[in-house]
C-alpha cells in the first residue's frame, strides 16, 4: 500500500495511506459493509440480484432511501414484508446517520452532532451545520439575498429562502491549519459515501425540505479535508445529485490545496461537479506555510496551476476563501498582495473574507471590523468581487473553523 507522510508543525508525522490520496477508502469499506445508504440505484439492484430478488427492487429501494428519506428498512412499505425481514435477517440496515444532539444559535443556525448508526459516540461523530439564511458564502453566484428578519421556528412552515448545510467529510482532519479547532482532533477516520450524504439527508428531513421546491446550498466545508477522502466525497456528491436530486451548482467544496485532488476534480463531468473553493488564507507562501503546513507540499503557485485545469461553467467563479487573523493576515499590505495574486492567477474568481472565529486553545485574535472593511475595499477597488461571510452560530461553535466535537462522552 502506498504511504505518504506529511510532517505537521509540531514535527509529528501524519500517515496518509492510499485512501488519503483518493485512491480507495479502507476505513469506509469496513464501516459501510451492510448499509444501504450510500449505494446508488445500480448497486442496489445488484444487491437485490445477489440475494435472489428481481433487479427492479433496486430502484424501489433508491426511491425509499433518497426521495422518501425513509430511515428504517421496516418502514419501506413498497417492499413486501418478507423481503424487509430477509434484509434485516441478513444484517442489512439503512444506515442513516442520526442527529444525536442539536445546538441552536440565537441567529437561527443549528449545529448537529451527527452519529453513525451502530457505533459509539467516540470516533463516529461529526458535526453538520444548518444556516437558515446562508452566510453570504454563496454571494456572487447569482442567488438573491433574503429578508434578514425571517426566522425559522420549530414546527412552523419554513421561512427561510436560501439555507446552507455545511457538511463534514472526515472525523477530525490531518491538515493541521493552525487557526482551526478541528485540526486539534487530528485525523480520526474517513467518512463513507453514505455517512457524508446521510448528513445532508438527515438535515433535509429535519427541516422538511422538498427537493426541487426549496433552494438549499451545500458546502463541503465542515470537519475534514474532502480531497483527502476523495472517493467518498465524490461518491456522496453523486448520490446527492443523481439520487436525491440536488444540483451540483448549489454545492461548493473547499480544499486546503490538495493538488492531486484538484487534478482529479478537474476531470469530473460538469453534471456532478460542485463549485470549487480554495482555502487560501494568506497573501504569500511564507505566511501560508506558518498557518497551513500543507503549503510546504503544495505551494500557492502549484495549487493555482491545478485549479486552472478545472473547466468552469459559464459565469462560474473559483472562490478564494480567506480567513482574516488580526494582525497576521488582515493588514493593508496583505490585501494588496492578495489582489495581485488573484489578478495574476487569471482565474475568474471571487474572494470570500471570513473574520476569524475564536476557539479555545488557539492563540490568534479576531480582526478589527475596520480592517475587514479596508481589506474588502482594497480587493473590490482592484475589481475583484469580494464578500464578507457572515459569522453564523459563533455562540454555539458552529462558525467557520470552529467545528470540533465538544460533547462526546
Ligand atoms: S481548516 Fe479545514 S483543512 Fe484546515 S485543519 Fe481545519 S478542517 Fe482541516
Amino acid at each position: 500500500m502506498l504511504t505518504q507522510a506529511m510532517a505537521n508543525d509540531f514535527g509529528q508525522l501524519v500517515q496518509l495511506d492510499d485512501s488519503d490520496s483518493g485512491e480507495g477508502n479502507r476505513d469506509s469499506k469496513i464501516v459501510s459493509e451492510k448499509r444501504l445508504l450510500g449505494m446508488d440505484t445500480v448497486s442496489l439492484a445488484a444487491r437485490m440480484l445477489e440475494i435472489g430478488e428481481p433487479a427492479w427492487r433496486g430502484p424501489q429501494l433508491a426511491e425509499a432511501l433518497y426521495r422518501q428519506r425513509i430511515a428504517e428498512i421496516n418502514d419501506i412499505t413498497t417492499l413486501p414484508k418478507l423481503l424487509r425481514q430477509k434484509l434485516i435477517d441478513q444484517g442489512w440496515e439503512v444506515g442513516r446517520p442520526r442527529i444525536a444532539q442539536v445546538f441552536q444559535s440565537v441567529d437561527g443556525t443549528e449545529r448537529y452532532l451527527v452519529q453513525s448508526p451502530g457505533n459509539g459516540l467516540d470516533l463516529q461523530t461529526v458535526e453538520t451545520v444548518w444556516m437558515p439564511e446562508g452566510d453570504e458564502g454563496e454571494s456572487g453566484d447569482g442567488t438573491e439575498p433574503v429578508d434578514p428578519d425571517q426566522e425559522l421556528k420549530a414546527g412552523e412552515k419554513k421561512k427561510w429562502d436560501r439555507a446552507t448545510i455545511c457538511v463534514s467529510s472526515q472525523v477530525g482532519c490531518a491538515v493541521n491549519c493552525q487557526f482551526c479547532l478541528t485540526a486539534k482532533l487530528g485525523l480520526q477516520r474517513n467518512l463513507t459515501h453514505g455517512e457524508i450524504a446521510g448528513q445532508v439527508i438527515a438535515v433535509l428531513d429535519r427541516h422538511g425540505i422538498e427537493v426541487g421546491r426549496d433552494r438549499v446550498n451545500l458546502v463541503f466545508m465542515g470537519m475534514g479535508e474532502p480531497f483527502l477522502n476523495y472517493d467518498s466525497f465524490m461518491g456522496a456528491v453523486r448520490i446527492l445529485v443523481e439520487e436525491v436530486g440536488l444540483s451540483p451548482q448549489r454545492m461548493t467544496v473547499s480544499t486546503s490545496g490538495i493538488v492531486p485532488g484538484i487534478e482529479r476534480f478537474a476531470l469530473e463531468p460538469a453534471e456532478v461537479r460542485p463549485k470549487l473553493a480554495i482555502s487560501l488564507n494568506a497573501p504569500n507562501d511564507k505566511i501560508r506555510e506558518a498557518l497551513m503546513p500543507i503549503n510546504r507540499k503544495w505551494p500557492i503557485a502549484a495549487v493555482i496551476d491545478a485549479v486552472r485545469g478545472v473547466k468552469l461553467r459559464s459565469r462560474e467563479r473559483i472562490t478564494f476563501e480567506y480567513v482574516l487573523l488580526g494582525g497576521v493576515t488582515d493588514q493593508a499590505e496583505h490585501a494588496v498582495e492578495v489582489a495581485r495574486l488573484v489578478r495574476r492567477s487569471g482565474l475568474p474568481a471571487k474572494v470570500n473574507l471570513i473574520a476569524w472565529n475564536p476557539g479555545p486553545g488557539i492563540a490568534y485574535s479576531m480582526p478589527l471590523h475596520e480592517d475587514v472593511e479596508k481589506f474588502r475595499g482594497t480587493l473590490a477597488g482592484e475589481g475583484i468581487p469580494t464578500y464578507v461571510r457572515r459569522a453564523r452560530g459563533r455562540d454555539i461553535y458552529a462558525a467557520c473553523g470552529q467545528l470540533k466535537r465538544t460533547v462526546e462522552g
